[in-house]
């Protein structure tokens, strides 16, 4: 759901009443007048009354706040010239991926798990699809399962400007995430329940997610195993592609899975695989 929709989804009644510690040099907003929080004109008894709540100007500041916290979060910006555009779909043990990949990006729905070895080009299609989504205005997650969890555990730092809850909460509910190598992070009880919370909340609201992953879906969290089996939601995609990096450089065209991977925009944070 965009951000817009779920604000206007909640049937809070016309703010009328000011809160009445409003500093008069803010400068306006119409509805507060700068207090960022409303009383609403509802009779006693209503659940409303008495009540003050966020001011639409307060919850527009709350989500730009959000969307800068995701964006340092992203690590997409090293992964911006992976498109679908330059893919190579004709890739022997490609082809199906790629297809369907492509159709994901264009309406993402359920979950979808890019499953191969080393260098098959599922991180160049993962991040086809978060780039297609920022192209189409979709609030999306681009995290390295062990980077993002490395970030959350930061919040708990007392030099940290950002609180955990903020942070996980601006993860789990983003519209479109992707979860690049799952499977790579820290086997501490933390890391793993931290990436259970998340996995399962995404699993039970159906939230849009895509995972890549070269590790053998058995040998995954057990709990995390069981969502990714579910097929009502979730669709396992099997990459069978050769690592481009063992095709000799006169075979590699231009285009192939991860051809890109020599220039990218800026070095990933952890050396990157695929
Ligand atoms: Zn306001």
């Amino acid at each position: 759901m965009r951000l817009a929709d779920a604000l206007r989804g909640q049937a809070i009644p016309p703010a009328v009443a000011v809160v009445r510690d409003a500093d008069a040099s803010t400068t306006a907003c119409p509805i507060c007048k700068g207090a960022q929080w409303v009383r609403h004109n509802v009779p006693v008894g209503d659940p409303m009354f008495g009540r003050a709540t966020a001011c639409d100007c307060l919850q527009a500041e709350r989500a730009r706040w959000n969307i800068r916290s995701l964006e340092h979060l992203s690590a997409l910006d090293a992964f911006r010239n992976r498109t679908f555009e330059n893919f190579d779909p004709k890739v022997r043990g490609a082809e199906e991926a790629y297809q369907i990949a492509r159709d994901y990006a264009r309406d993402p729905y359920g979950w979808l798990v890019l499953h191969g070895g080393v260098g098959c080009g599922k991180t160049h299609l993962a991040a086809a699809i978060a780039n297609h989504a920022v192209k189409q205005l979709i609030p999306v997650l681009f995290a390295v399962v062990p980077d993002l969890l490395d970030h959350l555990r930061a919040t708990y730092a007392p030099t940290s400007t950002v609180q955990y809850d903020e942070m996980f909460e601006g993860v789990r509910s983003t519209q479109l995430l992707v979860l690049d190598d799952l499977g790579t992070e820290s086997s501490t009880p933390w890391a793993q329940e931290k990436l259970y919370q998340l996995v399962n909340y995404r699993y039970n609201y159906r939230m849009p997610t895509v995972f890549t992953t070269n590790r053998r879906i058995d040998s995954l969290d057990d709990r995390i195993r069981s969502r990714l089996g579910d097929q009502a939601l979730c669709k396992l995609l099997e990459i069978t592609a050769k690592d481009f990096r063992e095709l000799k450089a006169g075979q590699r065209r231009p285009g192939t899975p991860g051809a890109a991977v020599d220039t990218p925009a800026r070095t990933p944070s952890r050396s990157r695989t695929d």
